[in-house]
Parts: structure tokens; sequence; C-alpha cells
């Protein structure tokens, strides 16, 4: 249902300009969707564009970074187009940003009180002070901290108490959308559950959608609706997270990054990660950009660059050549298990 989308990117492309002649192609041609309320998880390696594609969706891209090509609406209304009181409008109001460091947000000289006092000044005018300084009080409550802490500058609190502000920042404004940059990676594996569960929670009361980048493919089988994964500024699997969880992952990266970190509850197992580097993103890629390391590959992934294409009933999408051919050695395969044969059954590629 259309209607129900409230962010969406639309063949994204983002260039960073670095004047030496070769730019970095970050970001190239994603489109994806956010429902209203929904966790749309966006999981990659390093360095695969995660980050840049958040601040596309956001319309922070600072220079050197450029919006090279396609637009990012909300309820249909293109960020790009906005001018300087309808961007005032959408930050914090329609649409907040939390980075993987709450020092990015935070203000080190300023008490978390006063910050607070800063976005409500600013945004909520007819807030009376102590109007504002209830208002903030009950927002610290709202992600478990006491609010006395509105006294506290950034540096007297913990990572975990940092990230929590950050994110009572973020929700200040009772934002639609809120974009989470790997919000809990710098944080202790006990934090780091403490603080998904409290975005669960909050997100079940008061119902604005996130996307939720993170490095970390399994933490988004736990947490998000639907994932879209990336692999060198592509997505190159976009599917609701019931069908992952379920084994139904298609694409060979992505099998492979869920073989890449343990799970954060649930029994131990051998990581074997992916071998190999993804592509240096400032040289065009012909073909699949994952062939060098895929156990899969054939002579088409050489030269065609798999689209985005729906795979099977589900609604799921996977840009993979093994995905939409019948595998010959299919009929030895278990249930569960991918549809993307093994090496040995690679078509001759002669
Ligand atoms: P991720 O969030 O997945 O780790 P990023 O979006 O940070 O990935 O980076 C994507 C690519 O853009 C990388 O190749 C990175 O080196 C490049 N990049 C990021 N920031 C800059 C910058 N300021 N200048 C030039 N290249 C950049």
């Amino acid at each position: 249902m259309t209607d129900d989308i409230l962010l969406a990117a639309h063949h994204v492309d983002v260039v960073y300009d670095t004047g030496d002649g070769r730019p970095t192609h970050a970001v190239r041609d994603v489109s994806l969707e956010l429902r209203r309320g929904e966790l749309l998880g966006i999981a990659g390696e390093s360095g695969c564009g995660k980050s840049t594609l958040a601040f596309a969706l956001a319309r922070l891209l600072q220079p050197p970074a450029r919006l090279a090509g396609g637009s990012v609406t909300l309820d249909g209304a293109d960020l790009y187009d906005l001018g300087r009181e309808g961007l005032r409008a959408l930050r914090w109001n329609r649409l907040a940003m939390v980075f993987q460091s709450a020092m990015n947000a935070l203000n080190p000289v300023t008490t978390v009180g006063r910050q607070f006092d800063d976005i409500f000044r600013a945004h909520r005018p007819g807030l009376t002070a102590s109007q504002r300084r209830l208002r903030a009080g009950e927002l610290l409550e709202l992600v478990g901290i006491d609010r006395t802490r509105l006294r506290s500058h950034p540096h007297e609190l913990s990572g975990g108490m940092r990230q929590r502000v950050a994110i009572a920042m973020a929700l200040a404004l009772d934002p639609d959308v809120v974009i989470m940059d790997e919000p809990t990676t710098a944080l202790d594996v006990v934090v780091q559950r403490e603080i998904l569960d409290e975005i669960e929670q909050l997100r079940e009361r008061l119902g604005f959608a996130v996307v939720f980048i993170t490095h970390d493919l399994n933490l988004l089988l736990e947490i998000s609706d639907r994932l879209a994964v990336m692999y060198a500024g592509r997505v190159i699997e976009y599917a609701d997270t019931a069908r992952i969880a379920a084994g139904g992952a298609v694409h060979p990266y992505t099998q492979g990054l869920l073989r890449s970190f343990p799970a954060l509850t649930g029994a131990r197992r051998d990581l074997t990660g992916i071998p190999g580097q993804p592509p240096d993103l400032r040289l065009p890629t012909p073909g699949c950009a994952f062939r060098d390391r895929c156990a899969s590959a054939y002579a088409l992934c050489e030269t065609l660059r798999p689209e985005l294409e729906p795979v099977g009933p589900t609604g799921g999408r996977a840009a993979c050549h093994r995905a939409f051919q019948a595998p010959p050695a299919m009929e030895e395969r278990g249930p569960g298990q991918s549809p993307v044969p093994s090496p040995l059954s690679r078509p001759t590629d002669s």
C-alpha cells in the first residue's frame, strides 16, 4: 500500500568528489521504502555506503559528498526540493538522526538540560521555560534516565547513558522517522541489549518508524521488520526479515554475512566470515561487484550486473544471477538451504 510509505529513496546515487579525479561512487542506484511505524534495517560491511545512504536519506550530505542522482521523498514530497524553512520544519520535527557516537549529537560543554532546551526554544517557541524543563525530564525518564541528569554534562554520563540521551533528543519533537546509524555499536553487549530493548518499547509506545543501520546482520534479524543488505554501494538483497530469519536468504553475500557474526542470543557458532575484500568504489565494476568473493560466480557474473529483482512469491528482491536460474543440484539440497548451488554445480564457464 503506497499510502503506508513514509520515507522513500528512488534510485539514489551519492558521489564523493575528492578532487583527485577519482570520485568515490559510494551509493549506487539505491531504491527503498520505509513504511509508517516499521523498522527497516540496512546491513553490510564497513565501507559499503550505509552511512552515506543514511545522510542522503536525511538530506544531511556535506561536501565532498553530493546527491548525484535520484531523489528522496517524505510522504511523497521531495526532500531535495525543500527550502530553508522546509528543512527547518523537517529536522527534529519529522525526521531525526542518532549516530554511533552520541558525542556527535551532544555538545560537550553544555548540560543535557540546556541541550533539550535549545531544541524546544528553536522548534516549540510557544512552550514556557517550565514546560520545556518538564518535557525534557519526561523524555529522559522515557529512556530510563533520572531527570536529575538534566544538570549533567555529557562527560559525566556513561557511554550507554549518552546514547540514551541522544535517542531522547531525537524523540523530543515526536518525529515520524528516526534514522539510527550504528547506535549501539560502540557499547558493550549488555548495554547494547538494553538499548535495543528500549528502542523497541519506545517504538511500540510512540509509533515512529526507524531506519536502523548496522554492520551486524544478525542483530537486524532480531529487531527489524524488513531489511536491505548493501554491498559496494548497492542494495543486493531486500526482504522481509522473517524470510531471511527462516533461512531464506538468496544472495550469497547475505548468506556469508549471516555466518560472519555471532547471534546476540542463542548458541555460539563458528564464524566463517567472507574471504576477500570489497571492490574499490572509485572504480567502475562491470558485472557483479561480489563475483570475486563468491563461490557460486560464473561467466555471466563477470560481464552483466545483476539487477535487484523479485525472488519468488514473498515480495523479496535479490541482485544475483543464480537466484533466477534453476540450479542443477537443487534436488540434492536439504530443506531451508539456499537455492544458490555450490561451485560444483556451476554451469560451464566456457
Ligand atoms: P559504511 O557506513 O558502510 O561504513 P560509508 O558510507 O561510511 O560506509 O562509506 C562509503 C564509501 O565512501 C567508502 O568507500 C568511504 O571510503 C567513502 N567515504 C566516506 N566518507 C568520505 C569522505 N568524506 N570523503 C571521501 N570518501 C568518503
